[in-house]
């Protein structure tokens, strides 16, 4: 970190700095200019609060130079993380990923006739909800294990994996034996408790960042799943709120050259709860793959109108394919493909 003292800051003042710097065992580098001392203070430590130094008298400006997270970090692995989900299918490697399904599972003759729309598409995941966190509690709240079972069923008979949420921790061994992949919605991305108990579990984790959470905070969540043993995370961008509202959320797009820059992790992005709107989803979704993403969670039903949850934003099944004809031509221009 690099603390600014004021102009006019007494020696006194900057050694009460340099001290309580030196407590919390940085080393320091100290140049005095014409008007302003400066202090660079170097160490190991990363879990300390700027403001701890901000708020002494006599300092101006305190800056942090290093990333508050280190196991998420691209400075672990320069190379980039590729993130085994099963059989043959890894993300942050030259394939784009993509999973695909209904928001919910409603019934096996539903999630039997996407999966298989999704399958031939060439979709490798096959996604839907079993526990939903609905913003209302009147809204339908998911099929528990039985959806599970038909989705495990679904995906099997045409060579899929299954992703789905985990909202509680008490879930995990119950949906251990279903999922290839627990997905921690963005409503729980910071609920700590899951992510320290889903660290402990030998199975990849698609994180999806909370609506109102920094890139950095995602960062930190995953450090959260790392630091407890889990190194198998997928980031998701999935829309966060901003003033805008015509979108159901503002789709970070420039999150993920971002997130590629500073961590060596794998990020997917979510077009559908990025947008909220069906007509929106496939733009998106070129855009996301253009801009770099490792892969896409995108929603399909093949009845929307009747769909139990999100129907408004999912792509109906013909939908699904053009996208995915759309995408084989643009993921070459950038190196990648589907
Ligand atoms: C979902 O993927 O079904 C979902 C609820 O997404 P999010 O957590 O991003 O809202
Ligand atoms: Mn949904």
């Amino acid at each position: 970190m690099v603390v600014v003292m004021q102009e006019g800051a007494t020696e006194e003042q900057i050694q009460h700095v340099i001290n309580r710097l030196m407590d919390m065992g940085f080393d320091i580098h100290r140049s005095t200019g014409a008007r302003h001392t400066v202090l660079g203070a170097v160490g190991p430590k990363i879990d300390f609060d700027t403001r701890d130094i901000e708020v002494i008298e006599g300092v101006s400006e305190v800056l942090r130079i290093s990333a508050p997270y280190k196991l998420a970090s691209r400075t672990f692995r320069p190379e980039g993380s590729v993130i085994q989900l099963g059989e043959g299918v890894a993300v942050g490697a030259q394939k784009v990923v993509v999973m695909a399904g209904p928001c919910s599972v409603e019934s096996a003759e539903q999630i039997g006739t996407i999966a298989a729309r999704v399958a031939a598409a060439g979709g490798k995941v096959l996604r839907g909800g079993a526990f939903k966190p609905r913003s209302s509690p009147y809204s339908f709240q998911g099929m528990g294990e039985k959806g599970l079972e038909l989705m495990r069923r679904a995906a099997d008979q045409h060579g899929l994996l299954v992703v789905s949420e985990v909202m509680d921790q008490t879930q995990i061994p119950m949906m251990n034996g279903y999922v290839d992949v627990f997905q921690v919605g963005a409503r729980n991305m910071q609920n700590y408790n899951l992510l320290k108990e889903l660290a402990k579990v030998p199975k990849p984790v698609l994180l999806k960042r909370g609506i109102a959470a920094t890139i950095e905070e995602l960062l930190l969540s995953a450090e959260y799943l790392m630091s407890g043993g889990n190194y198998s995370i997928v980031l998701c961008e999935r829309g966060i709120r901003t003033f805008e509202s015509y979108t159901r959320n503002t789709l970070d797009i420039s999150a993920i050259p971002v997130v590629h820059k500073l961590s060596h992790l794998p990020i997917v992005v979510d077009p559908s709860h990025g947008t909220g709107r069906r007509d929106k989803v496939a733009p998106m979704a070129r855009a996301a793959v253009a801009a770099g993403a490792d892969g896409l969670l995108i929603e399909v039903h093949h009845d929307p109108d009747h769909a139990a949850s999100d129907g408004a934003q999912s792509l109906f099944p013909d939908q699904f394919d053009q996208l995915m004809k759309e995408l084989r031509m643009i993921a070459p221009a950038v190196g990648r493909t589907i």
